[in-house]
């Protein structure tokens, strides 16, 4: 019997395990479903892929790494980085790859999980830590006869590295925060290119550079400054949460203005831009930043297009405005299924009850963590924890801690089990809904980070810092504690 079993080797499943060792709990696995660790980062291989925040702040707080190339980083280096923060603290070993989760039952009487893998191997554990991410379900939208293209088509986090874009005539579908990463890069192979663009995003310029020798170097002599560096773009990343608030105005019209300058400066056609312009306010859909996404779309073998794609032809595509596009790549960056959370996994808490049961209407969680009827059930990166304006990474690293002092607390204590209680959980779920729907988010319809039935379920609604407060203690009164 296992003290925890972490599902998933991503960020958050690597910082629960590094959470758990600290605490001197070793009695643990992971078990990953692919070959290699990474999660998102391993599996979105597209050409221009990289972090939108910071690596200093992208990264782990207590593994600073004074080796990162850009400001901003590529996905190898972020990969390489996890892998070696993985070395370092002995968490590759606890591993166990190509395992991948397709049942787990609470067991009532003895109080422990009953986990089964796909290769029906079983596993007994006392706690149950699903560190899954939310965006791993690639979405590609059902469009008319997409069957019958006869060229090469694939997904954003799918990349198929087997076809050449070089002097191909390709249509991208999307842009959000991955197509703005790829467009500039394939559209430098590519013959032509054409984008399909269903909303506007706002865009603000990035500022990304290679960093310099002597600025590594200085990282690694005084890591102090490393540590200043990331508390000032926390506190910078902090105060853009005001744009998603929509209460201070003038900040959001700043931002907008500043958009506004990149792309008058980057596209001179005046329709073009025009049609780039958001017609919503800034931070109700999910802000962007890119150095060369405005100015891919002013080349002149770039087109846009903004009417709705009417069907896939043999060809290419064909647009409500009547227009045939002829193509020979079709990439999809059109996003993910964010809102099965753990819907697609047979989780069974008390008397046999299924997540799929409890969350039929809404994921109902305490902290993004936790939910009444599952106990000794934890969640990362669970429903109500994604950000707008700041780094995961902070968020993952509350949630780490929080959980590993449970699991300790059920250790050391001989605890059978601990269970959020639904008082709690209700009351807490109530006011961060309240606070959703008076966000900008609230007035976007179509987002990734609501539910089919309109509710946010993706979203924290605070800053970083008050979540890192709020699960900064295990408050114990807020379980039910079985003792046996
Ligand atoms: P996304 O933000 O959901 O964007 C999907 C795009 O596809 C949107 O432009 C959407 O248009 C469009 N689309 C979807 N269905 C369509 C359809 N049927 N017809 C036409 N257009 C359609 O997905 P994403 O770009 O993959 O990004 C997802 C999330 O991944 C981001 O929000 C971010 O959190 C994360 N991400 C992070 C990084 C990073 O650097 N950290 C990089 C990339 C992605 P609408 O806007 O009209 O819906």
């Amino acid at each position: 019997m296992y003290n925890a079993i972490i599902i998933g080797a991503g960020f958050s499943g690597i910082d629960a395990a590094i959470q758990l060792k600290k605490k001197g709990i070793h009695n643990f696995i992971i078990l990953e479903k692919a070959a290699s660790l990474g999660g998102t980062w391993r599996e979105n291989t597209y050409p221009g892929a990289r972090c939108d925040v910071e690596s200093v702040l992208y990264s782990y707080s207590y593994e600073p790494n004074p080796d990162w190339d850009w400001k901003w980083s590529e996905q190898s280096q972020i990969l390489q980085y996890m892998e070696s923060t993985a070395k370092k603290y002995e968490v590759a070993m606890h591993i166990h790859f190509q395992k991948e989760l397709v049942a787990a039952h609470w067991q009532e009487t003895e109080g422990y999980w009953n986990i089964q893998t796909k290769d029906g191997v079983n596993y007994q554990t006392k706690v149950l830590i699903t560190a899954i991410g939310q965006l791993h379900h690639p979405k590609v939208p059902n469009l008319k006869d997409s069957h019958i293209f006869k060229g090469h088509s694939w997904h954003s986090a799918q990349w198929n590295h087997e076809v050449s874009l070089k002097g191909k005539r390709i249509g991208v579908i999307g842009n959000g925060a991955s197509a703005v990463q790829l467009i500039p890069e394939v559209a430098k192979e590519a013959k032509s290119m054409t984008v399909f663009q269903r909303t506007p995003n706002w865009i603000l310029p990035k500022k990304d550079r290679l960093l310099k020798n002597w600025e590594k170097a200085l990282l690694k002599q005084i890591p102090f400054i490393g540590k200043l560096g990331r508390f000032r773009i926390w506190l910078r990343n902090g105060t853009l949460y005001n744009v998603l608030i929509g209460k201070t105005v003038w900040m959001r019209k700043l931002q907008e203005w500043l958009s506004k300058k990149h792309l008058e400066k980057s596209i001179s056609d005046k329709q073009l831009s025009t049609q780039l312009l958001p017609t919503y306010p800034m931070g109700t859909k999910r802000l962007l930043i890119s150095e060369n996404f405005y100015e891919t779309l002013a080349k002149d073998h770039v087109q846009l297009s903004t009417s709705s794609i009417a069907k896939i032809t043999p060809t290419g595509l064909l647009t409500q405005d009547g227009q045939q596009h002829d193509l020979d790549i079709i990439i999809y960056a059109t996003g993910f299924k964010t809102n099965p959370f753990l819907l697609g996994l047979d989780i069974k808490g008390r008397q046999g009850t299924p997540i799929k049961t409890v969350w039929k209407e809404e994921p109902k969680n305490y902290l993004g963590m936790t939910i009444n009827g599952f106990p000794n059930f934890f969640m990362m990166y669970g429903p109500n924890i994604n950000l707008g304006s700041n780094s995961m990474l902070i968020m993952i690293e509350a949630q780490g801690k929080y959980i590993a002092e449970c699991v300790t607390s059920l250790k050391k204590n001989n605890w059978k089990a601990i269970e959020v209680k639904s008082d709690v959980l209700n009351k807490y779920y109530e006011e961060i809904q309240q606070r959703l729907n008076k966000m900008l988010w609230a007035n976007h319809e179509n987002s990734w980070y609501k539910s089919e039935n309109g509710i946010i379920t993706n979203n924290w609604p605070g800053r970083t810092w008050e979540y890192i407060r709020r699960a900064k203690k295990v408050n114990y009164s807020d379980y039910h504690v079985y003792k046996d």
